[in-house]
């Protein structure tokens, strides 16, 4: 069977613990390989070998760093098919996703190709008599970041692209259940002429992110999961002084007002609820139409277009919608919380807890699952489900409906249907969520933007990406210098002002 290791010093090596963790295929419910997790001196010792890098690559000048991302973007296209293909094998995602997957990481690193625009500093000549002014943005050192299963190529490259970019080393901990793209990105990097050391890929599971966070030399933290990990991080990683950002769980809605092209919001439901089998921190997983009499033209639109889905094994290529969620676990726990919704009284217009792959009856598959008359007290509501279940609660006015986003404990990302452009602005405005569409159902920013949720969905100060990825992982500096040194004031013993 495979066994995945560690990728160190620009190869990959077997990890030195008896500790590892199962790989499955979630299309036919195999074990396809097995994965090291590094014990605590594994990681020591992969951090000391990048510190040394480090000190050599921030001395690299910026463009020369930005080639080396410029030649892995150009490695990417090449190896797209074979990197989509080992991606949905361990994810479950259809392969025009997987591309997709890789696809949102490699225009992030495109845009830390523009490292060194990004990275000069200001200037303020003749600030003072003599005086000059400047700033500059200097790495961090060592810093690392913690990914989730979903997205296993999109979010490390987030993550090491621009910190890399900025000269720093990166420690890559990438999720337990699909490591070998982030192993197979670690080869594009060193093929793309990246030194030695510079970015380590470490597997494992909490046994190595507490060691990442007890790690006195790892100077910042970027973490991406679910909000009961992300709590943990954000706490311990800065109780230990150290830099964090965490991206966490998600609950979006989606407002749809009694005015909006009702065929165009189911199709924008459909595709926002249940691609990639509702495993998206973007995913549309509660409904909100505005009156009943949308809310009942919804729903007739909706049950056909859901009871259409096509569901199977990425294998089987474009004619499929969504797959397999990843794990067992992952396919239990949803389809106990589907179980619960009923219980609790919810009305499940379309049920998929019975769905059996023909073939495939051990993959971990979910059918698309509807709910309707969900109201806010329910668990199904409260939790984040991260499975192909859409639930709706119908809101008597807009009022209502907004008020129900707004006291979410999740802010991650919404969407409005209208076609009123003062409704359309006033939600933008009011709602507390960092990300909103206007008649666009998932709303992710560009990678020249930032990406970043509010309340429970986002712990620390900064965005992902776009030029905030830079402010993250560098630090400023600010010079203030005066020449010529001829200049001769006397001792003065008040604080410098401009008066
Ligand atoms: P997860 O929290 O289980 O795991 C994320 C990372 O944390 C993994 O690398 C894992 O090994 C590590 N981890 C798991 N348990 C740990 C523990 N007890 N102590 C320390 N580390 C631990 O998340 P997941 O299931 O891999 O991913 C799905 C979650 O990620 C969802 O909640 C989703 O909304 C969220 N997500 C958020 C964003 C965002 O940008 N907001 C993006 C993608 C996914």
């Amino acid at each position: 069977m495979k066994s995945i290791g560690h990728f160190i010093n620009g190869k990959e090596i077997s990890g030195k613990s008896d500790r590892r963790g199962k790989i499955f295929n979630p299309a036919t419910g195999e074990v396809q390989a097995e994965v090291a997790y590094a014990e605590k001196s594994e990681l020591d010792s992969a951090v000391d070998l990048a510190k040394q890098a480090q000190e050599k690559w921030a001395e690299v000048n910026p463009q020369k760093r930005a080639r080396v991302i410029m030649k892995f973007v150009e490695l990417l296209h090449r190896d797209m098919k074979k990197l989509a293909e080992v991606l949905s094998s361990e994810h479950g995602k259809t392969l025009p996703d997987a591309e997709g997957d890789i696809i949102r990481g490699l225009e992030v690193a495109e845009f830390c190709i523009g490292a060194p625009h990004l990275l000069k500093g200001e200037f303020t000549d003749s600030a003072g008599p003599g005086i000059d002014m400047y700033s500059m943005r200097q790495p961090l050192g060592v810093v690392a970041g913690i990914t989730p299963f979903n997205f296993p190529a999109m979010i490390p490259m987030w993550k090491f692209c621009p910190a890399i970019a900025a000269g720093n080393a990166f420690i890559l901990k990438p999720s337990e259940r699909d490591p070998s793209v982030p192993m197979l990105l670690a080869e594009l990097m060193i093929e793309a002429g990246l030194p030695k050391g510079i970015l380590q890929v470490v597997n494992g599971d909490k046994g190595v992110v507490d060691a990442i966070l007890d790690n006195d030399t790892i100077e910042a933290v970027g973490f991406v999961g679910s909000t009961p990990i992300a709590e943990y991080i954000y706490t311990k990683g800065c109780a230990s002084g150290k830099r964090v950002q965490c991206f966490a769980g998600a609950k979006n809605h989606m407002l749809i007002m009694p005015d909006a092209d009702m065929d165009q919001a189911a199709d924008a439901l459909v595709g926002a609820g249940f691609g990639a089998a509702g495993e998206r921190c973007m995913a549309i997983s509660v409904a909100v139409p505005v009156g009943e009499k949308t809310a009942d033209s919804l729903i007739e639109k909706l049950i056909p277009k859901i009871e259409a889905l096509k569901i199977g094994p990425y294998t089987a290529g474009n004619d499929v919608d969504f797959g397999p969620v990843v794990t067992k676990e992952a396919q239990q726990k949803i389809l106990g919380l589907v179980d619960k919704g009923v219980e609790e009284g919810a009305s499940l217009k379309v049920d998929g807890r019975n769905f059996k792959m023909q073939g495939y009856e051990n993959g971990f598959f979910v059918g698309a699952c509807l709910f309707d008359n969900v109201t806010s007290e329910m668990e199904i509501y409260q939790q984040e489900i991260f499975g192909p279940v859409l639930s709706t609660v119908r809101a008597k006015n807009y009022e209502e409906g907004l008020n129900l986003i707004k006291t979410n404990q999740y802010g991650n990302g919404t969407a409005i249907f209208t076609r009123d452009g003062d409704t359309a602005r006033d939600f933008s405005n009011r709602v507390n969520v960092g990300m909103v569409g206007v008649n666009v159902p998932i709303p992710v920013p560009l990678a020249y933007h930032t990406f970043g949720g509010w309340k429970k969905s986002a712990f620390g100060d900064l965005n992902q990406h776009g030029p905030d990825a830079f402010r993250f992982y560098t630090k400023t500096k600010t010079i203030t210098s005066r020449w010529p040194t001829g200049i001769k004031e006397g001792a003065s013993f008040s604080i410098p002002t401009m008066e």
